[in-house]
């Protein structure tokens, strides 16, 4: 693209009120997620941006790496280790995590990936799948009646109106959902469905190694992702993860990745990581959904969008 156009096509992203209203939006929902957690008992801890370990991810993107005087560091896809890591020694911990996922061209089609966004990382030890999808809910329904009251206007501006979910909230089985609704089933019923809701148990060829599997189910994953309504998609993937060295080798043999790739998280695990559970949630995804926008990169000031040169 051309320089002049660039910036007039970032002044002209910059000066739409939506945006404007979106990004402001948007600091009240980083405050209010901070807030909620340091209330349940959440320590804040800095966020990693280059390290030898980041998630492997389970779908492609370009992988760059920075060579420092012979030390090779990756750019955090996301804190999963550092998360685990961190909840052993600290117990229930969360961050504010810059995440750059290079994703492939063909995803700006989606709406919802950029390649720089940040995810809110959150970390608990000892914590089941279902504690922590309870908390979850908590922070939806909180979150969703706080803006409709304190950001009213700003909703009415957007021309959005937002439901406040009621608890429980729906669970569908990955296997049950995809057996009814065929491989869409995701985007199927998030279009259906007035309510967030939630996805379990999902096989363990669509997951990374860390989520734990299922003692009673082998093969199935003690994982989750909350799906929005309305076709808003993934909001948030979470679950319980495997802490015992000799079961995350296991996995990582099974994925089919390299023991040499993992070596730090491996050497840490047989100090002894503990049981913990966690999940993500995309700070630019939430609010395109809270604002009702059709284009994720409405809710940055400065969006890379997959496949765009982008300031
Ligand atoms: P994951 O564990 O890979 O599902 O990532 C956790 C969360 O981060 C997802 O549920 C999304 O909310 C968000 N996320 C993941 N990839 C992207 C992306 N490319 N752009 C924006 N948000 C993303
Ligand atoms: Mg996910």
């Amino acid at each position: 693209m051309n320089d002049n156009l660039l910036v007039d096509s970032l002044q002209q992203h910059l000066e739409d009120k939506r945006v404007q209203k979106a990004i402001e939006v948007q600091s009240d929902i980083r405050a209010y997620l901070g807030e909620f957690f340091r209330k349940h008992g959440f320590i804040e801890v800095p966020p990693v941006i280059i390290s030898p370990i980041t998630d492997p991810l389970n779908h492609p993107v370009l992988d760059p790496s920075i060579d420092y005087y012979g030390m090779k560091y990756g750019l955090t896809k996301s804190m999963i280790f550092h998360k685990q890591i961190l909840a052993k020694e600290l117990g229930s911990i969360f961050t504010f995590s810059p995440n750059i996922r290079l994703e492939t061209p063909e995803k700006e089609k989606t709406g919802r990936h950029l390649s720089e966004f940040t995810q809110i990382d959150v970390e608990k030890r000892g914590a089941s799948r279902e504690e922590m999808m309870g908390l979850v809910e908590d922070l939806m329904v909180g979150l969703t009646q706080h803006m409709n009251s304190e950001r009213a206007s700003d909703l009415k501006f957007l021309r959005r109106k937002l439901n406040v979910p009621s608890r429980p909230f729906k669970k569908f089985r990955f296997l049950d959902a995809e057996k009814e609704y065929g491989k869409d089933f995701e985007s199927i019923l998030s279009g259906r469905m007035k309510d967030p809701f939630w996805i379990i148990d999902i096989p363990l060829e669509n997951r990374e190694f860390y989520d734990r599997e299922s003692d009673s189910e082998p093969g199935i994953l003690e994982d989750m992702d909350l799906i929005y309504p309305e076709g808003f998609g993934e909001g948030l993937s979470g679950g319980e993860r495997e802490f015992l060295e000799e079961r995350i080798r296991e996995r990582i043999k099974r994925k089919g990745q390299s023991e040499e790739q993992f070596k730090w998280i491996l050497a840490y695990s047989s100090k002894g990581l503990a049981p913990s559970a966690g999940f993500g949630i995309g700070i630019e995804r939430l609010t395109r959904y809270i604002c009702g926008l059709q284009r994720i990169e409405d809710t940055h000031p400065f969006p890379k969008i997959p496949g765009k040169l982008s300031l």
